[in-house]
């Protein structure tokens, strides 16, 4: 199955909420922080800051990352 790298620079993450709520099925709040973090299904680090999504989610995380006020959201 093709994927797509997403990476999120967590660091800088303010926790705004907004690429959980454009795309729950990759990004989830952490439980220790209230920053974003991809979903355990498809998490390839134990932080949740890397992940591989399946392709046909690539375009729910692209609107995520195109909607992240700190641009800290990256495909590849
Ligand atoms: S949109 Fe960006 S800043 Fe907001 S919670 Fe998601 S990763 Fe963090």
């Amino acid at each position: 199955m093709k994927t797509t790298k997403v990476h999120i620079d967590r660091e800088e993450c303010t926790g705004c909420a907004q690429c959980r709520e454009a795309c729950p099925e990759v990004f989830e709040e952490g439980p220790d922080d209230n920053l974003s973090r991809i979903v355990k299904k498809y998490r390839t680090d134990d932080e949740g800051a890397q992940g591989d999504v399946p392709d046909d989610l690539a375009d729910c995380a692209r609107d995520a990352a195109d909607g992240c006020p700190v641009e800290i959201i990256t495909l590849d």
